[in-house]
């Protein structure tokens, strides 16, 4: 090759370089991704550990990765704390009840990497840092993991034979898969308004008892947990699809609890401009998390479902749903502090 054209592909190479460094510096914030890759239609439990390891490493002053609990094919539960951990108030977040819904994974990974690479800057005129001092923010990106290896890599992916064999009986499109790998739906499971229903599979299947699984057994400690600790001002669950939300409460749930729901699903909305659904009567939503938190717990909660193409989504879709919902939990976390 030539001097001349060596020249030419380096100086290429350098304004590419520049045009993505001003691409993504923003109002002096840092958006781009240096452990978390993001646009990734496949993101999988292995690069969620190397990617929770990397960040854990980069940012040991403001982040805590803890394991909360195994699911049955002995995948863990992670919760990352960012933020202090002391803190009187918590939000809480979680991605990823749903199987096929493992976009939300990455998207919740992208946002903790966001506020922490921003942590001495302003998201919407506030420090970040002075929020999360007042306001821990604890985060579930992945509740199904077992689930997330079927959709992503089929039924082979589970690697506990009487699971596997038991997932062939109930058969059925593995990418497609909405349950853990009992086939038991993850979000019908709560104890709460709990009527057994539907059969092992895909989804609906409700489980033979309330919170017959040790993922949602996990995630219900690790609220207690966190309760013991301070106060719950908030939960936001991230689903996929649809690009709507669940804010609203039936009258059972308290006045406080209510107005505070409506705080979080207005501010979201604003963000995102998804559209907001009607509240669900109890009988549809049986065992669902959202009503758990509401009329069980007394804890504020909203359901963002990203997306517009069907679960699991196209890569191609992330970098919307990063644009709409990059600042909504730090957005959320300022309500409370
Ligand atoms: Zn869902």
């Amino acid at each position: 090759m030539k001097k001349s054209n060596i020249k030419r592909i380096l100086s290429g190479v350098f304004a590419m370089l520049m045009v993505c460094c001003i691409a993504f510096t923003t109002q002096g914030l840092t958006v781009n991704a240096a452990i978390v890759s993001g646009g990734k239609k496949n993101y999988s439990y292995k690069e969620l550990k190397t990617d929770l390891k990397q960040l854990q490493k980069k940012y040991k002053d403001h982040c805590q990765v803890n394991v909360i609990g195994k699911t049955a094919d002995k995948r863990n539960l992670y919760e990352v704390v960012i933020g202090n951990p002391n803190a009187k108030k918590h939000l809480l977040v979680i991605g990823n009840l749903h199987a096929r819904e493992h976009m939300t994974v990455q998207l919740c990974m992208k946002q903790i990497e966001y506020y922490l690479n921003n942590y001495n800057k302003k998201i919407n005129g506030k420090k970040v840092s002075a929020t999360l001092n007042k306001v821990a923010i604890h985060y579930v990106p992945s509740c199904n993991p077992d689930g997330t290896a079927i959709s992503q890599k089929g039924f082979n992916a589970i690697r506990n034979k009487s699971l596997r064999n038991g997932l062939r009986r109930m058969g059925g499109s593995s990418s497609r898969w909405k349950a853990n790998a009992r086939g038991v739906d993850l979000n019908r499971n709560w104890k709460v308004a709990f009527k057994k229903a539907g059969k092992k599979g895909s989804s609906g299947y409700r489980g033979p008892k309330a919170a017959s699984e040790k993922e949602v057994q996990a995630l219900v400690k690790w609220v207690n947990r966190i309760e013991r600790r301070g106060k719950i001002a908030g939960v936001v669950s991230y689903h996929s699809t649809g690009s709507i939300l669940y804010g609203r409460c039936a009258s059972r749930a308290t006045k406080k609890v209510r107005n505070i729901t409506t705080r979080m699903y207005k501010l979201a909305k604003s963000l995102t401009r998804y559209h907001l659904m009607p509240t669900e009567s109890i009988s549809v939503a049986r065992g669902c998390s959202r009503e758990y938190f509401l009329y069980k717990r007394n804890i504020p909660c909203i359901t963002i479902e990203v997306g517009v193409g069907a679960a699991p989504l196209s890569g191609r879709e992330f970098n919307s749903i990063w644009n709409k919902n990059k600042n909504v939990v730090i957005r959320e976390a300022q309500l409370f502090d």
